[in-house]
């Protein structure tokens, strides 16, 4: 499992098997848990990664 990835939408924990919803934004890819959360982050990435960053966790996935 790679450290700190999180679903970007709702925050849930991800392990490796469950990081299938990939959304590439800006060069770096994002992971959601779940079809529901992915179509959220899918319509608005802007809204759920800025929301995100700026919280100061830095628990989204670089690459
Ligand atoms: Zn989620």
């Amino acid at each position: 499992m790679k450290l700190g990835t999180s679903c970007q939408v709702c925050a849930k924990p991800l392990s490796e098997g469950e990081m299938r919803f990939e959304k590439k934004w800006k060069g770096k890819a994002y992971f959601a848990c779940c079809p529901i959360c992915f179509s959220l982050l899918q319509k608005d990435p802007e809204r759920y990664i800025d929301r995100w960053l700026s919280s100061g966790l830095e628990t989204w996935a670089r690459k």
